[in-house]
């Protein structure tokens, strides 16, 4: 009976250990929550690849990738309340049909970007088959419904090469990363609260803000840390921006 409890405790103490070490990975690569790689792309891209914004700014760049649905009104309408406003990363197949959402975020003064045509893993094309199918096309469908001068685009999954960022910017296209995600994609990891806290813990001036406008579970969780976010940074003397005015 004691050996059983003694290998119980190994047990712990293991289970513990390797999730310590875990969490020691996560925060190596953080900046402070920004992937290594993302900061070597915007160190070496003249411009065209941002992570981060002004780190002397009180500003912050909320983004929404993966809509455009009906979450993304809901989402509008709270940013509206706090006079913040956000970028919203579409994705050129799902634009069809929802000129209502696409004209609501316009004229309350949101930026629409583009997030590639159908959500594929970049890391499959080349630089010109990237260009082509993914993001001409989706500014093409764009264009269809006046959404134009759209510079930004940010890769599904964050999955892009220095070789496609460079070959986007002869196009005169950024790639948007981020430096905080909420994790609000995960349902492991977007229950009440935590997503804030994550916000909280990480925020910074110049931070560009991963969340989603799609409902990947929890929207209510997600909905009502956005707005905790707001209050809490307005607080802190942040001003919520669009990546125009970054
Ligand atoms: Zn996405």
């Amino acid at each position: 009976m004691k050996f059983i409890r003694f290998l119980m405790f190994l047990m712990c103490f293991f289970a513990i250990k390797s999730n310590a070490k875990n969490d020691f990975e996560i925060k190596k690569d953080s900046f402070p929550f920004i992937e290594k790689v993302f900061l070597e792309y915007q160190k070496n891209s003249n411009g065209f690849a941002i992570a981060y914004g002004n780190l002397s700014k009180k500003e912050i760049a909320l983004t929404f990738d993966d809509g455009p649905t009906e979450v993304s009104e809901k989402i509008i309408k709270i940013l509206n309340t706090y006079n913040a406003k956000g970028t919203f990363f579409w994705v050129g197949e799902r634009i069809k049909n929802n000129e209502k959402i696409i004209q609501f975020a316009k004229e309350n003064g949101h930026l629409i970007a583009n997030h590639s045509w159908n959500h594929e893993n970049g890391f499959s094309f080349s630089k010109e088959l990237l260009w082509e199918s993914q993001v001409a096309k989706t500014l093409n469908e764009f264009s269809k419904y006046a959404i134009t001068d759209v510079q930004y685009y940010r890769p599904p999954f964050g999955a892009i090469t220095q070789k496609q960022i460079d070959f986007l910017a002869t196009k005169k296209i950024k790639t948007v990363l981020w430096s905080i995600t909420t994790m609000d994609w995960d349902p492991k990891e977007n229950a009440d609260d935590l997503m804030f806290q994550k916000f909280k813990k990480n925020m910074h001036s110049g931070a560009i803000v991963l969340f989603h406008d799609f409902d990947y579970g929890n929207l209510d969780s997600k909905l009502k840390d956005l707005e905790k976010i707001l209050i809490y940074g307005m607080r802190k003397g942040y001003k919520f921006v669009s990546l125009v005015d970054f």
